[in-house]
């Protein structure tokens, strides 16, 4: 899944959910923080990308980083937030092809979990369509209804 649907898709749980805005920075940071592995594939390989950091394990060890930056603002708010922003990434990323690596470091066998329904492209293709069309309608909605938590950058600048 591209970035701007994570990214989007967790500002409109946040929103639905009616997070403190002082919160949706963790969020926001952890929709995308499990692709850390794309510059980290230069250092370890390229096979590493929807490796650890996509995995259960790796979703808890980041939403303690995330627990740890944001402790001004609370660990226990920002681990649980974090949590929940950071298990929507795999869980997302599974409309594609490409396989994640689920329960790493217990086993490092990569999983696409749709090839059950089917394992044409196309058949991802469309599935990725709907999703990115269901996540822009309703950013485009609750945009529209003033639903969507404004995002302040005086947020990220004062952790
Ligand atoms: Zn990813």
């Amino acid at each position: 899944m591209d970035w701007i649907s994570h990214f989007l898709f967790v500002w409109i749980c946040c929103s639905l959910l009616k997070v403190d805005k002082k919160i949706l920075t963790v969020a926001l940071m952890g929709s995308i923080f499990p692709d850390v592995d794309i510059p980290l594939s230069l250092v370890f390989g390229r096979g590493f990308h929807r490796g650890p950091t996509h995995s259960i394990v790796g979703i808890l060890i980041l939403a303690v980083v995330l627990g740890l930056i944001f402790y001004k603002k609370s660990f226990k708010s920002s681990f649980n937030i974090g949590l929940l922003a950071l298990s929507t990434h795999p869980l997302l990323d599974s409309i594609l092809p490409w396989p994640i690596e689920w329960f790493w470091p217990f086993s490092n066998e990569k999983i696409v979990i749709l090839t059950m329904f089917s394992s044409k492209h196309y058949f991802f293709f469309y599935i990725y369509l709907i999703a990115v069309g269901i996540i822009l309608a309703l950013t485009y909605l609750l945009w529209k209804k003033k639903k969507l938590i404004p995002i302040e950058p005086w947020f990220v600048y004062k952790i």
